[in-house]
């Protein structure tokens, strides 16, 4: 298991021989050392991407499709390994570690498959008179920066893209959790990317790293993934050199269920969208809106059901519930809970962290939630269900816009005229008609207002890591 920095194709040691604990949040026990990037670590990244554009920009574009087939082949190989470190390192069961390395693959193929398909055009301008050549190049050397929640999914959706667009890259990702982002530089190294084009510096220090490279005109790009309130002051960052930018931000999903949904559906719906990944995710349910008629018999089904996941260490079969990742985010939820409870929330199910070592916290319902609770209004990143309740489709709307979020909303109904609807009055940038999952390689995803700028996967997901060029050419 590789635990250096990887920087120009080699593996080396940081500055000082700093290094850094990794912990199980099953346990709260050390789980390996890794490298600790310094500031001077991180130019050092990011040279070795520098030089290595020029070279890299020009390969053919089959080239990099078949590193990124031969990089999907191997880390399908390679699931279990995945799979086990993205457990003990972020605490998921390891069921749903395999989805995310199946997830986090696709990317590699997806993109693979986009590399050749790059494509300009040839046109004669509106008046006959000239010919407009528009073509596409790659960005240049990009900083990735990564959050804990989908350890090699959010790494590989940046990745993919870049390696198919010929972008040079130096990824940071969260301190949390860097084994995994190592291992997949071994794999792409394995896959035959050329030494420099994927550069990876853990850091306790992110903002001390990024900083320097921001304002270093050798870069091109950032893209981050992680909290808005890190995205306002990286894209604050990102003014002096005027870079491109791409932001996966915060979420605070509705999920709506309404009168004439299939009710039955619409609670498994909702058990994928609030408990996946423990809620740990941007596009976890954050608020239940549920119509009057149908309230009941939507939270008897949904607290039953949610008694059917037993909370355990992610290695444990039966494990349906993992720790959430540290401290700081169990002691968020608890406060978000009790902060409701207090304004006159009950709990039918849940609502304490479990005492002993590892940051676990029961699956848990919140009814009667008013207004003003802060659960309602901010992203509660665990497995903490708020069911409110609407009368009418505007209002369902109007509660489902109220905030400065709109990455995706979910919505359960059999009437079609409305989905259709919906998918115009919702300020999102997705939306799960009748399913609780909308994340796929194929499609873009990515948000509006403060959830972010810039899509990632499906076609618009290279084309974030492609300049384009317009040559004007005068008459043949
Ligand atoms: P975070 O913002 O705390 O950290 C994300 C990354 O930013 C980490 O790598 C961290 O080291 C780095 N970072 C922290 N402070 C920094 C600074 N001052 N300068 C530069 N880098 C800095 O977020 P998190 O807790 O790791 O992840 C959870 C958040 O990520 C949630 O808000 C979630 O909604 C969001 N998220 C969004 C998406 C999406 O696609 N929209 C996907 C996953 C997670």
């Amino acid at each position: 298991m590789p635990t250096g920095l990887h920087v120009d194709g080699a593996w080396s040691a940081a500055t000082g021989d700093r290094v850094f604990a990794v912990l199980d949040p099953s346990t709260e026990e050390v789980l390996a050392t890794v490298a600790d990037a310094s500031p001077a670590d991180g130019l050092r990244a990011l040279a070795a991407a520098h030089t290595a554009q020029a070279a890299w920009g020009r390969t053919a574009p089959r080239e990099r499709a078949e590193i990124l087939r031969r990089a999907f082949e191997i880390v399908l190989r390679r699931t279990e390994e995945f799979a086990l470190l993205i457990t003990l390192e972020m605490g998921k069961p390891l069921a749903e570690s395999r989805a995310e390395v199946a997830y986090g693959a696709e990317f590699l193929r997806w993109f693979s498959e986009e590399a050749p398909r790059i494509s300009g055009r040839f046109t004669t301008a509106p008046d006959g008179r000239n010919r407009l050549l528009v073509t596409k190049r790659p960005v240049g050397p990009c900083l990735f920066v990564t959050p804990w929640n989908f350890p090699l999914a959010m790494a590989t959706r940046k990745i993919a893209p870049a390696v198919a667009a010929g972008c040079t890259m130096v990824l940071k990702p969260a301190e949390l959790t860097p084994l995994t982002a190592l291992l997949l530089a071994e794999v792409f190294t394995e896959a035959g990317l050329p030494p420099g084009v994927l550069n990876v510096v853990p850091t306790t220090d992110p903002a001390g790293l990024t900083g320097p490279l921001l304002a270093d005109p050798r870069l091109r790009k950032l893209s981050f993934t992680g909290s808005t309130a890190v995205g306002r002051r990286l894209i604050a960052g990102c003014a002096d050199q005027v870079l491109r930018m791409s932001m996966e931000l915060g979420g605070n999903a509705p999920f709506l269920v309404f009168e004439d949904a299939d009710v039955a559906a619409a609670v498994e719906g909702a058990l994928v969208a609030k408990l996946r990944n423990g809620g740990e995710a941007c596009v976890a349910a954050n608020r239940f809106l549920v119509h009057t008629a149908v309230v009941e018999e939507f939270t008897s089904r949904l607290v039953a059901r949610m008694r059917e996941y037993p909370v355990g260490r992610g290695t444990e079969a039966a494990t349906r519930i993992g720790p959430l990742v540290d401290e700081k985010t169990r002691t968020k939820v608890s406060e978000l809970v009790r902060d409701a409870v207090h304004k006159g929330a009950t709990a039918p199910i849940g609502g304490n962290a479990v005492p002993g070592k590892g940051f676990y916290y029961e699956p848990t319902v919140l009814v009667d939630v008013p207004a003003d609770a802060r659960i309602l209004a901010e992203e509660v990143f665990g497995p903490v269900a708020p069911i409110t309740t609407f009368g009418t489709e505007q209002e369902a709307v109007r509660l489902a816009n109220a905030t400065e979020y709109g990455l995706v909303c979910f919505a359960y109904t059999r009437d079609l005229d409305r989905g259709l609807r919906l998918a115009e009055d919702l300020e999102t940038g997705m939306l799960g008609l009748n399913t609780g999952v909308v994340s796929n390689p194929a499609a873009p995803f990515g948000g509006v207002k403060q959830s972010g700028l810039g899509r990632e996967g499906g076609a618009e997901g290279i084309e974030e890591y492609l300049e384009t060029c317009y040559v004007a050419v005068s008459d043949p």
